[in-house]
């Protein structure tokens, strides 16, 4: 079932820069059959787990979290980059290839003890995702899992993200 998936992701060379070949997941939530199949087997990654909140990242861990944290009768929360939410939020930065990020959470979103599973569509270098465990770890959160829908293995993002349990439905070399 995978490969209906890997079929359909489109590779759209530089952008948005020159020399960087981007993953264009648009094809796949554009089809019902293959949305739902990225749902359900994003879902199924954290089968067994106890979850309190799923934890999406700006802005396509947007589009599956919120399914998945249905599937798990847990609430939803997003991560943004800075500036986009509205309350009192907890930030971090982190290094991109070239320059900085920040991202942020309002800090009421995950209480001392809650059970994560944090969320984004791509794993790249993994600088994003870390900094998602760091902020919500900060906040006291237990993140149990962190699934992505494709992983770029040759970046080997999944190493700098502390967290034992991370999964990919879709494996690039
Ligand atoms: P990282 O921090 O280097 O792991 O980059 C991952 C973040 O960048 C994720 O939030 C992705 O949505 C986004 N990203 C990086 N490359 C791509 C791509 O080729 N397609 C879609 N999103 C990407």
């Amino acid at each position: 079932m995978p490969d209906k998936l890997r079929a359909a992701i489109r590779d759209v060379p530089n952008f948005p820069k020159e020399g960087i070949i981007f993953k264009d997941i648009t094809p796949v939530l554009g089809d019902p059959e293959l949305l739902q199949l990225s749902i359900d087997q994003m879902a199924a990654t954290a089968d067994g787990l106890e979850i309190d909140k799923v934890v999406g990242i700006d802005a396509r861990g947007f589009i599956f979290a919120p399914p998945i944290a249905l599937k798990y009768k847990a609430g939803f929360v997003p991560v943004r980059k800075k500036g986009k939410l509205p309350w009192n939020t907890k930030s971090i930065r982190y290094s991109l290839e070239y320059g900085e990020n920040e991202i942020e959470i309002h800090e009421d979103a995950v209480k001392p003890g809650d059970k994560v599973l944090l969320i984004d569509d791509l794993l790249a270098t993994g600088g994003t995702a870390a900094a998602a465990v760091k902020l919500l770890k900060q906040l006291g959160a237990e993140v149990v899992c962190v699934t992505f829908l494709i992983e770029l293995d040759f970046l080997n993002g999944r190493e700098a993200i502390d967290c034992e349990n991370i999964h990919s439905i879709l494996h690039y070399s």
